[in-house]
């Protein structure tokens, strides 16, 4: 017998959801499933009396979801990581502009558009093997391209938002053509061809199958809050830097949503995301990852986190970030960054 697909058994829950006439509901269509989500939405249900209707899945298919539905689709809000995939969804004209004064004043104004916005960051840092490399020599993403490097560095494919945001940033930065002469350059000290996820690096770093990488920080996190042992003692060996603190900071990157064009429920998805940038919601949607959050002044106690210390982050903004991905997997397909 056939399997049914996921995504049709998902359809039919949605429509299976049995509501009542007076109950208001919200429809989240969200990338994000950590531990502390459960207690997130069940404090906006309590505060507002309004119900979340969760759809979970994989970033990429649930934009491809909320594409096929159309007109009908019963999302009101989308969640989703990384500012290049919010983009590609703004793109293909799926947010509704929101006004709301709260969200304004809460979230800075590099951390959202006029379409969605940011409610926690991440940061993309270097780390390095601490017996094999000389932190002198890795301060700066430039240095990766430095042939003093060669057969060291390991990194993801360069076709992963992750690495595009990076080099979208790095065009912002330094220009399209310096930006291609650094992918050749790191592409040139690359230890072995891109497999795996930040995580893969990571290890791969620790054990001197390589010698540094890039990794977002909540992944660098993870293993360090690792109930493993053996994680722990990998991150040993591992040394983390933040890059470009002496010029444009230590690319940035989010976690964030917007409210869909076709939402049926405007007004409650608008109460969701003012919900999502308060003190409460943020300590929540950035510890439940190892992130930080996106609202001004809130503070979350992640001790290995803040073992990693205080940085200056790279202030483009996020939609101007995600507006030169597309330029980035040009330059990065030149390079050879597959
Ligand atoms: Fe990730």
């Amino acid at each position: 017998m056939p399997l049914i697909k996921p995504s049709i058994l998902l359809s039919f829950l949605v429509l299976a959801w049995p509501v009542r006439a007076e109950e208001q509901v919200l429809n989240l269509y969200s990338a994000r499933h950590y531990q502390t989500d459960e207690a997130l939405y069940a404090n906006f249900t309590r505060q507002t009396g309004i119900r979340i209707n969760r759809i979970e899945g994989k970033e990429d298919e649930l934009l491809e979801r909320i594409r096929n539905e159309g007109a009908n689709s019963p999302a009101d809000v989308f969640i989703t990581v990384d500012a290049a995939r919010l983009a590609q969804a703004d793109a293909l004209g799926l947010f509704a502009p929101v006004k709301s004064k709260l969200l304004q004043e809460r979230i800075p104004e590099n951390l959202r558009t006029p379409d969605w916005f940011a409610f926690s960051t991440r940061a993309r840092v270097i780390i390095y093997n601490k017996a094999m490399v000389d932190p002198a020599d890795v301060q700066n993403y430039e240095d990766l391209a430095n042939p003093k490097l060669k057969g060291k560095v390991c990194v993801r494919s360069g076709g992963h938002p992750y690495n595009l945001s990076l080099g979208s940033a790095l065009i912002q930065h330094l220009g399209e053509q310096k930006t291609e002469e650094w992918a050749k350059g790191l592409v040139a000290n690359f230890a072995r061809d891109p497999k795996g996820g930040d995580t893969d690096q990571i290890r791969s770093v620790a054990a001197g199958e390589c010698a540094v990488s890039i990794s977002n920080t909540y992944y660098v996190v993870r293993l360090m809050r690792s109930e493993k042992a053996a994680d722990r003692k990998a991150m040993d060996r591992i040394g983390v830097v933040w890059p470009n603190q002496k010029s444009f900071g230590t690319h940035i990157n989010i976690s964030g949503g917007g409210m869909l064009k076709t939402a049926p429920h405007k007004e409650a998805a608008v109460k969701f995301l003012e919900y999502l940038a308060g003190d409460e919601a943020q300590a929540y949607f950035a510890d439940g990852n190892n992130e930080w959050p996106a609202a001004r002044g809130v503070k979350v106690r992640n001790p290995a986190l803040e073992a990693l210390g205080q940085f200056k982050p790279d202030v483009l903004n996020v939609g101007l970030l995600a507006k030169n991905t597309a330029l980035a997997q040009k330059v990065f397909d030149r390079a050879g960054w597959r």
